[in-house]
């Protein structure tokens, strides 16, 4: 073979073998690009699963937002029925159950109660209460647990941050809010733990608390202002105005149950004498004494008057003319025989009164009419020298 052939079938065979050579490094170049592309399209899918969980935690948070605001709105709107209540003349108790009902509208929970602080006792005492497991008028100690904790630090109290707090047996509290007006402390508001939580709730509990401090507030100044136009500073018993707004209260409900009234009323004998003796400040003296042996000796369902300057009147509800004398009677000896002070300068030489009763409805069909018939009583006895009781009669007094 010439030597030209031979380098020719060379060059042939070489490039017949570069001919895979180039197959392959091609086919691994399409390969490569394939794996970059799968890699390319994994980071791709990568970033929409992120995108995908970022926009549903968005939507969970735009649906806690939502909760949250529909709560907000719950509460603003019943603000105005709350602060209603507040400003509607509502009694004690009626103000008591309506801040239970107002924290069971806005706080979910199975527990709520509202304990009141005794500064003499220096205890907290259970006053209302919805779904409590606690005992009627079981009372905390100032500055233990979480009731008593809130009382203490004026704070609202969480269970969950006080891990050192001992969990009582029976213990359902898991939130204490103080109920304060200005820097006075009322009470304390318990609540249970709170379900369907936001992370709101202590605001809201606040916000309860606050408004549970400014109605018991207006609760009691108004029960302050009641009881001051109702009584006499002096004596402390009710007033002339009250007990004639209470005795036709009491009539109606005395026909209602077909059942009498009885009046009894008295005047301190020669008690002009009393002043001019000792001194208007005794004489005042007296009439305060006085006022406190009637309450202390007296049923609780009657009625004690003063009903002018020495006179007083009770109302005796259910109450025959015999009953009513036992106890006038009985009020005549007390007084006198109490040891009075500068009762030996009195012309009797003891302080005595005059007293007359009459009876509705056998004696009159109104109640007023039957006061002045108790008052011709009175005056009977007066006549008849003092220190004694008589019976409204018409035949021999009319
Ligand atoms: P009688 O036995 O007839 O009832 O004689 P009396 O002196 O008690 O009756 P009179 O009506 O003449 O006098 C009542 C006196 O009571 C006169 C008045 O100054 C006095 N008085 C009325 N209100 C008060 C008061 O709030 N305090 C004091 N200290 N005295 C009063
Ligand atoms: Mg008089
Ligand atoms: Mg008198």
């Amino acid at each position: 073979m010439p030597e030209q052939t031979y380098t020719l079938l060379i060059a042939g065979i070489a490039l017949l073998m570069m001919v895979p050579v180039f197959l392959i490094g091609k086919k691994s170049g399409d390969y490569l690009e394939r794996i970059r592309r799968l890699e390319e399209n994994r980071v791709f899918e990568k970033k929409i699963a992120d995108v995908d969980s970022g926009r549903n935690e968005l939507l969970r948070e735009i649906e806690d937002l939502r909760r949250l605001n529909e709560k907000y709105l719950f509460f603003v709107l019943r603000i105005p029925e709350a602060v209603k209540n507040l400003n509607s003349n509502l009694t004690f108790d009626e103000t008591v159950s309506s801040i239970i009902r107002f924290s069971k509208d806005i706080i979910d929970t199975d527990c709520i109660e509202l304990y009141l602080f005794n500064e003499e006792s220096g205890r907290l005492a259970i006053e209302a209460a919805f779904g409590s497991n606690r005992k009627n008028k079981i009372t905390v100690p100032y500055g233990e647990g979480v009731i008593g904790k809130a009382a203490e630090q004026r704070v609202i109290i969480s269970r969950a941050n006080m891990p050192s707090l001992p969990k009582k047996t029976g213990d359902m509290i898991f939130y204490g809010a103080p109920v304060m007006f200005r820097n006075t402390l009322i009470g304390v508001l318990g609540f249970g733990k709170i379900k369907n939580a936001t992370g709101n709730e202590k605001r809201f509990i606040a916000m309860i608390a606050d408004l549970a401090g400014v109605s018991l507030q207006n609760c009691e100044r108004l029960s302050t202002a009641q009881h001051q136009a109702n009584t006499d500073a002096l004596t402390g018993l009710y007033n002339k105005k009250y007990f004639a707004e209470r005795s036709l209260l009491e009539a109606e409900r005395a026909i209602i149950d077909n059942s009498p009234i009885s009046l009894f009323m008295f005047d301190i004998d020669h008690f002009k004498k009393y002043n001019d003796n000792n001194g208007h400040a005794e004489g005042d003296y007296l009439l305060s004494e006085l006022g406190l042996l009637l309450k202390e000796n007296t049923r609780g369902r009657d009625i004690i008057a003063r009903y002018g300057g020495e006179e007083f009147i009770v109302m005796l509800p259910n109450t025959d003319k015999k009953g009513a004398y036992l106890y006038a009677e009985k009020i005549r000896e007390l007084i006198a025989s109490t040891a009075f002070r500068h009762r030996e300068k009195q012309p009797l030489g003891l302080i005595s009164i005059s007293g007359g009763i009459a009876t509705f409805p056998s004696d009159s069909d109104t109640i007023e009419a039957t006061v002045k018939l108790a008052d011709i009583a009175l005056y009977k006895s007066k006549e008849a020298g003092r220190n004694r009781v008589m019976c409204y009669e018409p035949a021999s007094l009319g």
